[in-house]
């Protein structure tokens, strides 16, 4: 079974940053490290853009403000996909929809992180929902009750549902902005609880001890000239390495398994479970730069992108 998103409702990843957090002893210095890592890395991808000469007009900002929305919503992809891996690899029951639960499993990592950049991780991926909103509504698609997934906006209020519900004081100002009633503000705390406890239950008998040996998850970077600078910055910035350097150090899995960033003729993510692989499009970046570009100027002022 493949879990293909469509490209119009993409998803989400694997926090690895997230992730890294919970429960391991040796987090705090992985996570700095990884983090400077990733910054370095968008600094490094800012200078990219800089060089094209259909983003000149620009500023420097808005150029930064790009760059950490493709980051974002990259990395709450690579944990969505983590979240269907998990379930697969671990046989799990999944009652409901797997979608819902794989966005669940990362945004509730991303919550139990509880850091500013994970909590950035989860408004970018909020935001990037809003705007595929905005563009099937000027494109004049149709809505895909059907779906596997959600519809766009309400895993944009998912993710705000859930970040409410597990801190409402933190959040106060997100759910006044994002017109999130009262009363769901309520339920969203019995919501963000009963997921995070399920999760935990799920997950606690597949936690490593740090005497059990670690499964490999190889890492590949599938050569392409036509993505040759995503691929530099991407190694750059070690997102794929530090997401398989958490699984690994996390969880016992039942067998060996790889990340492969590639490109894959449609922007996309997705775990295969007949193959053990966890597949990153390179086009999906290309896919959240045109999404941004062409929507970020219909979000309310404070979240618009800077000229
Ligand atoms: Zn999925």
């Amino acid at each position: 079974m493949t879990y293909w998103i469509s490209y119009r409702r993409h998803l989400t990843g694997a926090m690895i940053v997230t992730a890294l957090t919970i429960n391991v002893p040796t987090a705090t210095a992985q996570l700095t490290q990884q983090q400077s890592q990733i910054l370095s890395g968008i600094d490094k991808a800012v200078e990219a853009i800089d060089k094209s000469p259909r983003m000149k007009t620009m500023s420097p900002q808005a150029k930064r403000q790009l760059v950490e929305f493709v980051v974002g919503n990259t990395l709450f992809v690579m944990a969505h996909e983590m979240g269907h891996a998990l379930i697969n690899q671990m046989d799990m029951p999944v009652l409901g929809r797997e979608e819902d639960a794989a966005d669940s499993f990362a945004v509730v990592t991303a919550l139990k992180m509880s850091s500013g950049f994970s909590t950035r991780v989860l408004l970018e991926a909020a935001k990037g929902w809003v705007l595929a909103s905005k563009r099937d509504k000027k494109q004049g698609n149709a809505l895909a009750f059907y779906d596997e997934h959600g519809l766009d906006l309400q895993r944009a209020y998912n993710v705000v549902c859930f970040m409410v519900g597990a801190d409402p004081e933190k959040y106060k100002t997100l759910a006044a902005d994002t017109k999130l009633p009262e009363e769901r503000q309520k339920t969203c705390a019995w919501d963000y609880k009963a997921t995070a406890w399920s999760w935990d239950e799920m997950l606690k008998k597949h936690l490593r001890a740090a005497d059990q040996p670690k499964v490999a998850i190889k890492v590949e970077y599938q050569e392409d000239e036509k993505y040759a600078m995503q691929i530099e910055i991407l190694r750059h910035m070690g997102l794929l390495e530090a997401f398989a350097a958490h699984a690994a150090d996390r969880y016992v899995w039942p067998r060996p398994f790889s990340i492969v960033a590639r490109s894959c003729g449609v922007p996309n993510a997705r775990w295969q479970n007949g193959t053990l692989t966890l597949t990153l499009c390179y086009e999906l970046a290309n896919y959240f730069m045109e999404l941004f570009q062409g929507y970020s100027s219909q979000l309310p002022r404070k979240y618009r992108a800077a000229r």
